[in-house]
């Protein structure tokens, strides 16, 4: 692995999750300040290949990247655009079951009006 990818993944372990590729090359700039935003790009890319993090495509926004592999779903606020992770149990076999075909990975982005964004709008919640 070579340092500038063992940085990427660093940054991206330690995160809290999804950041996007511009957020990581301003991290990356403070312990590497000689890194181009194309080799964050490049390794970004081949860390999504080797399935050692997980690309979120969000229609109209940046693509997020995600630390956590495994299957989880995300709700997305359609107000501000925070991501947060959900576990939807049983969803793949629910959906194999009512499409009768045999699934092999799926992507859900639920979208939503986060609790910081309602307070913003005066709800009473
Ligand atoms: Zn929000
Ligand atoms: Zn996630």
């Amino acid at each position: 692995m070579t340092k500038q990818r063992k940085l990427i993944l660093d940054i991206i372990k330690s995160s809290n999750g999804h950041m996007t590729a511009e957020e990581i090359y301003i991290k990356a700039k403070q312990t590497q300040p000689s890194i181009a935003i194309g080799t964050v790009y490049r390794n970004l890319g081949l860390m999504t290949q080797a399935e050692e993090i997980r690309r979120i495509s969000i229609p109209n926004a940046p693509d997020r990247f995600d630390k956590f592999t495994g299957p989880h779903e995300h709700l997305i606020c359609q107000n501000c655009g925070v991501l947060s992770d959900i576990n939807v149990s049983d969803l793949k076999d629910y959906l194999q079951v009512q499409t009768g075909i045999e699934i092999i990975s799926y992507e859900l982005n639920l979208r939503y009006i986060c609790n910081g964004c309602k307070g913003m709008e005066g709800s009473n919640e």
